[in-house]
């Protein structure tokens, strides 16, 4: 029923609206910003393995560019819609503006399941893709990088194409390269560390030991292994995780009560990213019903899989002992899950001031690739760390002065940023 109803873009309006609303924001800045400015639809024709031809539809939306070029990752989905990269670009703004980058938002998508394509044919997508947005995107205009099912090897060949398009060498131009490609070290990790950082500083706050506390997550893809990966290393007990088996189209929960091991896991998962079943019982784990990682006596829980996971069907499978819910996806909680969420007592860390880190080290790779000179791995995630607590700082001060949810305080100081900006540049 809720995933039925659910559009992402309608829920990232009424968000908006609400904030706007408790800003008093003016009539014309709120035009501005809850529409993107502009969008790119477009197709994508392309020559198959088997010489016949498909075509692919393809997107690219720009929601505000006040605060300096857009900044957002490509999707391929095969449920991709409009709605949902608007949405997912507006909450891009949100996301720049809170980490206080001097970036815009946007984002793209195509709609296609890469798990049917072979790899020539997802590079002639990549490079169709450039091909149709070329004009409109670039260092100084807009500057992709991967998100769901698109890795570094995607951002290459589409740089590959930008390069070959602008006759030059434009590294600048896009992030989440290969590592001596352009790409900055520690961006893969950057997302699920960023995330864990923050859940440390909500941690101590509590005044909760994090190495007594355990967490149950959803998903096990690039943001979620790392979050686990680092939350292992602080001491936590990642107790279950659920994650998608890409041949049955249905999610089994992992669970294993001494903790579960990314590494291990990793081992047994395979291109798909599916974790092999019997191999993970034979290491101890249950393997449960695709839901049940939300039905875990934890401390903490992190949604890090796709949109609308905690809807009002199943919020109340959550348990008592649970004090944080940290959102390592866009957009995981509905409004109405948030509120009982909310008045549960449980702090929600939103998604586009917990999963910022990729963004934050993607401006880390941006401004190395221009200089052409890169830094350390401590170097980048020591940066990523301060970034980190301090954006996380700045927004549970104001929750706490304003008395509103740590969402609504994010919300505050990031849509403050960007209608300033536009004032400041005459727009509004
Ligand atoms: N796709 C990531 C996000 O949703 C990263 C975007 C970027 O690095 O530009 O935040």
């Amino acid at each position: 029923m809720a995933e039925k109803q659910f559009n992402a873009y309608r829920m990232a309006q009424d968000q908006f609206d609400r904030v706007a609303g408790l800003l008093e924001l003016d009539e014309p800045t709120r035009s501005l910003l809850r529409e993107p400015m502009r969008e790119y639809h477009f197709l994508i024709p392309v020559r198959m393995d088997d010489g016949s031809y498909k075509v692919f539809k393809g997107f690219r939306i720009h929601h505000n560019d006040a605060r300096g070029p857009c900044k957002g990752g490509i999707r391929f989905h095969p449920q991709e819609t409009a709605d949902t990269v608007r949405a997912l670009s507006m909450w891009m703004t949100w996301k720049c503006a809170v980490a206080d980058l001097p970036l815009g938002g946007g984002k793209g998508g195509v709609v296609c399941d890469p798990h049917n394509l072979s790899m020539r044919e997802q590079e002639a997508l990549c490079r169709g893709w450039i091909r149709q947005v070329s004009a409109n995107v670039g260092p100084m205009k807009d500057v992709p990088a991967p998100d769901v099912m698109t890795n570094a090897q995607h951002m290459l060949w589409m740089l590959d194409e930008f390069e070959v398009l602008n006759g030059g060498r434009y590294p600048g131009f896009i992030t989440g390269k290969p590592v001596g490609m352009g790409g900055s070290l520690g961006r893969k990790e950057a997302t699920g560390y960023g995330l864990v950082f923050q859940l440390r500083e909500a941690l101590k706050d509590r005044g909760m030991d994090i190495q007594r506390t355990k967490a149950s997550v959803q998903g096990f893809g690039n943001v979620a292994q790392y979050a686990i990966d680092l939350y292992t290393r602080y001491g936590g007990k990642v107790v279950a995780t659920a994650c998608w088996d890409q041949q049955e189209s249905t999610a089994y929960t992992f669970r294993r009560e001494k903790g579960i091991d990314m590494a291990e896991l990793q081992r047994i998962t395979d291109r798909f990213g599916s974790i092999d079943r019997e191999k993970a019982k034979g290491l101890g784990y249950s393997v449960l019903h695709g839901d049940d990682w939300l039905k875990q006596d934890v401390d903490v829980l992190i949604p890090a899989a796709l949109e609308n996971q905690i809807n009002i069907d199943n919020v109340e499978l959550v348990r008592p002992s649970v004090k944080i819910a940290i959102e390592g996806a866009n957009g995981p909680t509905s409004p109405d899950a948030d509120r009982v969420l909310n008045d549960k007592g449980i702090m929600v860390i939103p998604d586009f001031l917990a999963n910022s880190g990729g963004v934050v080290c993607s401006y880390f790779e941006q401004v190395q690739s221009n200089m052409n000179y890169y830094w350390s791995k401590d170097e980048v995630l020591a940066k990523l760390d301060d970034r980190m607590t301090k954006s996380f700082h700045a927004v549970f001060d104001l929750s706490k002065q304003k008395g509103v949810p740590i969402r609504d305080a994010a919300y505050m100081i990031a849509i403050t940023r960007v209608a300033e900006a536009c004032r400041m540049r005459g727009w509004v």
